[in-house]
Parts: C-alpha cells; sequence; structure tokens
C-alpha cells in the first residue's frame, strides 16, 4: 500500500520494473551512438507507444491507460537510465507536454486525428510555444493566426522546438486577437500543410540525440476546427500544461541526481589515490552527505507537488519551487560529480561527462529559474 514515506503501490512498482527493462534494453546500450548521430530512431517512439508509455493518464478512449499520476511519475524516474537526457526530452514532449492539452480539451476529432496516433507512437508531436522573440514572455508571441472563412491562416515563426525536424503535428501557439495574453489560442497543426518549413535544426551543446528546430509558417491554412478549447484562451491552457511539463522537469532532476551521485560514488570507491579509495578522503565524503540530504529534500518537494497535482489541486506555486529548487540544485551536483571522474569527467564515453553539460537546460527550458522565482514571489504576496 502507498503510504506518505512511499507513495507507490505494488501496481506502481510493477510498471516501473517494466519501463526499465524497456529503457535498459532498448534505450541505454545507444546513449552515446545516438547523441553522436545528433537523432534517434523513429521506431523508439512507435515501441513506446506499444507499451503504452506516452498514454499513462491519458483517456482510454483514445489509446490511454488513465492512470494516476505516480505511473508517469515513475515512468519518468525510470528514464533516467537510458543515460541520454535528448530520448528523454523528446519522449516526455511526445506524451507528457504536446499531448495532454489536447487529452483534456480536444475535440473527439483532434482526438482521433492527433492525439490518438500520437499516443500510439505513430505520430510525433511537437509542442510549439516558444519564437525567436517571445520564451519567457509567451504573452508577446508573434506567430498569428487571421481567421479567413472557415479557415486559419498562419505567418510567423518558432523556435527551440523539440521533436522539430520531424514531427507530424505541433500543438501551436498563434496570436488570434490583440496584443497581450488575452490574444493568444491554440491549434494543432499538421506539418504537412503547404507554407511549413524546418528552417534549421539547432547544434546543441547538450541533449544531443534530440532534434531542437526553428519552424517558419507563411500563409499555412488549417480549418478552423483544429482550434483547442476557445478562441484566445490559450494563455490560460499554456499556463495550466506547464505545470505537467515543469513537474516532470523536477522529477527528471531528482531522478538524474540520485543517478548521478550512485555513479560518482561508485567511481569514488573503485579509483584510488594516494593509497587509498578517493570516496575515503572526508572532503568527499561530506560533499556527497551534502548532496544526498539536499536530493531527498528536493524529492520530497518534488512528491508533494506531485500528490497535489495528481489530485488535480492548485500547485502551480509547489511544481515552482520542485522546478526551481531542483534545477539548480543539479547544477551543483552534476559539477561535484563530474569531479570525483577527474579527467574521465572530461571524456565523452563517460556518461558522467554527457550528464554535466545535458544538466544546463533544467534551469533553462519549460520556464527558467528567473522565471519560476517571478511567479513564486508573486503567488506568496511579495
Ligand atoms: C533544448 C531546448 C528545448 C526546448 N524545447 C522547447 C519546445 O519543445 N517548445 C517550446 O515552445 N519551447 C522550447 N524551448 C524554449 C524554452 O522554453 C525557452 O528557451 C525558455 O523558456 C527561455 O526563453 P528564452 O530562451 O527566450 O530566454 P529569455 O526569455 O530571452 O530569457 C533570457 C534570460 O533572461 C531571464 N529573464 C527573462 N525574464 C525575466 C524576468 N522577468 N526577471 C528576471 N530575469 C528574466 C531569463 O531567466 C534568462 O536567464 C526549448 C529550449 C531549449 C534550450
Amino acid at each position: 500500500m502507498a503510504t506518505m514515506h512511499n507513495p507507490y503501490t505494488p501496481e506502481h512498482e510493477q510498471f516501473r520494473q517494466t519501463v526499465r527493462q524497456f529503457v535498459e534494453r532498448e534505450l541505454t546500450p545507444h546513449a552515446l551512438e545516438w547523441d553522436r548521430a545528433g537523432i534517434f530512431p523513429r521506431e523508439v517512439f512507435r515501441k513506446c507507444g506499444e507499451l503504452g508509455l506516452f498514454g499513462i493518464n491519458h483517456d482510454p478512449k483514445y489509446g490511454g491507460s488513465g492512470l494516476d499520476y505516480w505511473y508517469v511519475t515513475a515512468f519518468t524516474e525510470e528514464l533516467v537510465r537510458s543515460q541520454n537526457a535528448g530520448v528523454n526530452m523528446a519522449l516526455l514532449v511526445q506524451g507528457q507536454m504536446a499531448t495532454p492539452i489536447i487529452n483534456e480539451i480536444g475535440t473527439d476529432e483532434q482526438k482521433r486525428e492527433f492525439l490518438q496516433p500520437a499516443l500510439m507512437g505513430e505520430k510525433i508531436a511537437a509542442l510549439g510555444v516558444s519564437e525567436p522573440g517571445a520564451g519567457s514572455d509567451v504573452a508577446n508571441l508573434k506567430t498569428t493566426a487571421r481567421r479567413v472563412g472557415d479557415e486559419y491562416v498562419i505567418d510567423g515563426s518558432k523556435m527551440w522546438i523539440t521533436n522539430g525536424t520531424r514531427a507530424d503535428f505541433i500543438t501551436l501557439a498563434v496570436r488570434t486577437g490583440e496584443a497581450g495574453y488575452e490574444g493568444i489560442s491554440l491549434v494543432t497543426f499538421p506539418t504537412d500543410v503547404k507554407g511549413y518549413q524546418v528552417s534549421k535544426k539547432l547544434d546543441k551543446i547538450g541533449n544531443l540525440s534530440s532534434d531542437t528546430a526553428i519552424l517558419y509558417f507563411e500563409d499555412c491554412k488549417i480549418p478552423v476546427r483544429y482550434l483547442l478549447g476557445e478562441e484566445n484562451q490559450g494563455f490560460y491552457h499554456i499556463m495550466t500544461n506547464f505545470q505537467g511539463e515543469r513537474l516532470t522537469a523536477a522529477i527528471i532532476a531528482v531522478a538524474g541526481m540520485e543517478h548521478m551521485v550512485q555513479e560518482a560514488i561508485r567511481y569514488g570507491t573503485e579509483r584510488e589515490a594516494f593509497g587509498r579509495p578517493i570516496i575515503k578522503f572526508q572532503v568527499w565524503r561530506h560533499k556527497f552527505a551534502e548532496h544526498l540530504t539536499a536530493i531527498e529534500a528536493a524529492k520530497r518537494l518534488t512528491y508533494h507537488a506531485v500528490s497535489l497535482f495528481d489530485a488535480k489541486e492548485n500547485a502551480v506555486k509547489e511544481i515552482s519551487m520542485a522546478k526551481l529548487f531542483a534545477g539548480d540544485l543539479a547544477q551543483r551536483v552534476a559539477y561535484d560529480c563530474q569531479q570525483m571522474f577527474g579527467g574521465m569527467g572530461y571524456i565523452e564515453e563517460t556518461h558522467m561527462a554527457r550528464a554535466w553539460r545535458d544538466v544546463r537546460l533544467l534551469t533553462i527550458g519549460g520556464g527558467t529559474s528567473e522565471v519560476m522565482k517571478e511567479i513564486i514571489s508573486k503567488l506568496s504576496g511579495l
């Protein structure tokens, strides 16, 4: 039975084992190869779809499993075993960032055309919110959707879009009204529309196996029935959607830190200098004792946010705190774990070296640490 100390039931644990086996068999062996290739096989989406890993908490009518959020948490925790943050991000975008909003407010037709094939892993999904001129400042986005008859005509550009080079559809934020947050809508955008173009695949410093793109829209016509929810209510939906995205970021940060610390302690136990295992130097033992304590605090804060989110209570403050705390902490933990590896920590083949560069994204993507502080301040009446 789940308790306050352990929120997982035997059913959750069984599901966790399934994910672990899949990750260790299908993903981990390719970690370095896919980073070097700058992409991973499309087939991975299909395999995840077959195992039901995208639709964990989505509507069973459209291929989901309708399970609680602790299953999503267990899935996300197990993903870090892939040792490839790019794949993890791409898969989380598919199941937990680009599709939840369709699951929540999409029409039956949108769910059949976009949600269902995405949950099956047959169509690749992307979330298109950020633009060259609007990342943190979502309310300032400029991509327009003009209504002409029963169509929207879309013009503009999106930036840093994960799964962007090969997405079959995009959950896209567009401006349908006046300037500011009240003029934004969300649409489902199929990428085979005329005038749509992937302008560039961006070269990143980390998360190398995931494709991140600049997208360009010129006179792209889509039917009005692709509108998600109500016109000009998109900002509200984006902010709601961000909660799941930020929560998975906090979960993956915590699980990633636990993984990194275990790796570093193992290395420090095996590696000797000056006649003893490196971990036996007090300076390292104390450093890791501090990290283990802080990681436990990050985990409890994150689990608190998960339980609120799972109970459909307002968790914006707790989720923002969890992302801020875990994301910032991960920077220091990754630095020290990499340092423990000495020269090997600077060699790409060492997972720890790749983890150190990948972890940088945690304070930037899906809302920066500064943006989290703004939200927490506002919700605390500061
Ligand atoms: C690898 C990667 C994948 C991504 N995937 C996606 C995706 O799939 N879909 C998508 O829509 N977006 C995606 N993004 C975009 C990401 O969400 C944005 O980069 C992020 O929100 C920050 O926006 P920005 O880059 O425009 O930074 P800016 O908003 O330009 O911020 C620059 C700096 O100013 C700070 N700043 C901004 N406002 C304030 C303030 N009020 N007070 C104090 N400081 C402030 C920021 O914290 C930051 O440090 C991705 C980004 C990356 C790097």
